[in-house]
């Protein structure tokens, strides 16, 4: 029986009213989805996709959660909004139950998306220098490969250069340096964190550029949209402490690793550190409403704290702290905590990647396997030995086989030469046993049977 496709009317009028991010339009890559239910998408057509990116690695408690609209609905009928220059309960109760879980001792400021969250962060660092008289502490560093949001600083902090060129001149004083990349570094390098090659450039890198001028470097735990690059063992700590020799500030952007992504509740609890300043948005409210979170160390809030106005922190966000926002995530912090949704994130991160490393193992195409967590990347060579990367056709190969078969996979991670060659799995940290499975049937065939396409 042949259905009517019924996205085409309503992708006909999105051609034409609205711009999609990224991508030039394709209607024939296009769904429309109508509705969502744990791990699970439906599209206009009926056609089911268990979405293993939770969106864009954001929907960590899953879809359909009625109880966080109804937080949402309660709180906007109870007082909508009203500006954080003033107060309310929900952004109170928020910032106590962030600080309870960062282990007591920050202070949060709130926004609405990642980016946001970021910029308010490099503000923060800059400021808080010139608090204490160091007026020529400007510099950021952050490492190529990274995704830090897309306004002029946020993307001037991002080392990914595709994303920039278009847009330039960005943010001046950002600075950049190589990321750890275990699956391409030599054996030698991994021995010991303070001999890498990508640990000393960090020290090289404040040292040159006098470390008076510094004002902190920002990372994510593990380098998600660059492709999931895991840190090398003390590779985190050995960064904090050649900050904390330069007396710059160390910003930890948790927009993707925190909420339980990999398998902790934030993902620096992972590698020994504590980072100064703390950046978190998506999995904060599982993507139901906007909300980011800037948290702050006590002693850098401290330095905002003079009699004089301006001694403030000089930076105000109309929307941010919403209390809808705010009610919604903690009843989703709840739900994380009443399901235990880290552990299981841990649990069956560990049973995930064991399954895909035992199943792929002898997969001519799959170069490393790695993750920590429900955060997966799995990078895809053209050949094991020299690791050039698979071709973008045969990449796109793969998802578009794994979609026309009711899996959604990411694609990430940017090469020097501009391969996007790894693909990403973040799936709702409440998946089910048998999604699981899903994922790992459906992809597992997937790749071994990748071979067919080379001939084509
Ligand atoms: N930081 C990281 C690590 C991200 O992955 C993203 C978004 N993908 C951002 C910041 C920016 O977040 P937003 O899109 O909410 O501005």
């Amino acid at each position: 029986v042949h259905q009517v496709d019924q996205s085409k009317d309503v992708l006909k009028q999105d051609e034409q009213f609205v711009w999609h991010s990224m991508k030039p339009y394709n209607p024939n890559l296009t769904m429309v989805v109508t509705s969502a239910k744990g791990a699970w998408v439906t599209d206009i057509n009926g056609n089911k996709y268990l979405d293993a990116m939770a969106g864009l690695w954001c929907v960590n408690t899953g879809y359909g959660r009625t109880e966080l609209a109804e937080a949402a609905y309660d709180q906007l009928k109870e007082m909508a909004y009203y500006p954080l220059t003033h107060s309310h309960l929900p952004a109170v109760k928020l910032a106590e139950k962030l600080n309870e879980m960062l282990g007591g001792d920050y202070v949060i400021f709130f926004s609405n998306s990642g980016s946001e969250a970021n910029e308010a962060a490099f503000k923060i660092a800059r400021q808080y220098h010139q608090q204490r008289g160091q007026h020529n502490r400007y510099k950021i560093v952050s490492r190529y490969r990274s995704y830090h949001g897309n306004s002029m600083g946020a993307l001037a902090a991002t080392g990914q250069a595709q994303r920039k060129y278009k847009y330039e001149p960005l943010a001046p004083g950002f600075l950049h340096v190589s990321p750890p990349d275990t699956y391409r570094m030599l054996d030698s390098d991994l021995e010991n964190a303070q001999d890498m090659a990508c640990v000393k450039e960090v020290d090289r890198t404040m040292t040159w550029e006098l470390s008076e001028t510094v004002a902190a470097m920002i990372m994510e735990p593990i380098i998600t949209g660059g492709g999931v690059l895991m840190p090398p063992d003390g590779y985190m700590k050995a960064v904090k402490e050649i900050c904390e020799k330069h007396g710059a500030l160390l910003i930890v952007d948790e927009v993707i690793c925190g909420f339980g992504r990999t398998g902790k509740p934030f993902g620096f609890m992972n590698y020994e550190v504590q980072p100064d300043i703390i950046t978190m948005a998506k999995g904060i409210t599982s993507a139901y409403l906007p909300l980011s979170a800037t948290a702050v160390k006590k002693e850098v809030y401290e330095a905002f704290k003079g009699n004089d106005e301006y001694d403030f922190f000089r930076h105000i966000n109309t929307f941010g702290g919403n209390p809808a926002a705010c009610a919604l995530a903690l009843k989703n912090l709840e739900i994380m905590e009443n399901e235990k949704l880290f552990v299981r994130s841990k649990e069956l991160g560990d049973q995930l990647l064991n399954e895909l490393l035992a199943h792929l193992q002898n997969n001519p195409y799959v170069g490393d396997v790695r993750g920590k967590g429900l955060l997966v990347g799995i990078e895809l060579v053209k050949n094991k030995a020299t690791k050039e990367p698979l071709a973008t056709g045969m990449v796109n190969e793969v998802i578009g086989t794994c979609k026309k078969n009711g899996l959604i996979i990411g694609k990430n991670g940017v090469t020097v030469e501009g391969y996007n060659n790894v693909l990403t799995l973040a799936p709702p940290l409440s998946l089910e046993d048998n999604d699981l499975s899903f994922i790992i049937q459906v992809l597992t065939n997937v790749l071994n049977e990748l071979y067919l396409f080379e001939s084509k």
